[in-house]
């Protein structure tokens, strides 16, 4: 369900990230400006999954065919809430970027989660190496993340098919 007719230089009002099902995205991070490509369908139900979980049931159903004959296939239901949760949150953990800690998907919901995410997976990379963490920056010079995230951040969110 995603509006296909935006004029020019108008911001879709549904963010590309809670959109329609898009088999991958690729983008650069706003933060530090790395290449980034996150190979998930943003919604599982691919033929392969649905096929996989399908033969999970049906092996179930096998299995307990003594005792719940047929309607052991109503297995397939929580099978699938346990692929789902699981494929879920696999893509969530790769959203976040290694090099510097930027999750596209905490920006868009809180803005101070974000950048103090950000912060500690730096605090965690100077902790690493045994450098004390420096100051924080004065007011207004923050990262830099809340500006350029607006300028060049959205716009270069662009979903893309696997196979370009
Ligand atoms: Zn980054």
């Amino acid at each position: 369900m995603r509006s296909t007719s935006l004029k020019p230089g108008e911001i879709p009002k549904k963010s590309l990230w809670r959109g329609g099902p898009v088999d991958s995205y690729s983008f650069y991070c706003p933060s530090c400006r790395v290449d980034r490509k996150v190979p998930y369908r943003s919604r599982p139900g691919g033929f392969r999954q649905i096929t996989q979980v399908t033969s999970t049931a049906a092996f179930f159903t096998l299995l307990t065919w003594p005792w719940l004959d047929w309607k052991g296939i109503v297995s397939f239901v929580p099978f699938w809430t346990i692929f789902e949760f699981y494929y879920r949150t696999r893509m969530r953990a790769s959203l976040s970027c290694p090099h510097c800690g930027f999750d596209p998907f905490l920006y868009l919901v809180d803005v101070k989660k974000a950048r103090e995410e950000i912060e500690r997976h730096w605090k965690a990379k100077f902790a690493e190496r045994g450098i004390p963490f420096p100051q924080k920056p004065a007011a207004g010079q923050d990262f830099g993340i809340g500006s350029e995230a607006t300028e060049s951040g959205s716009s270069s969110l662009t979903a893309e098919d696997p196979e370009s």
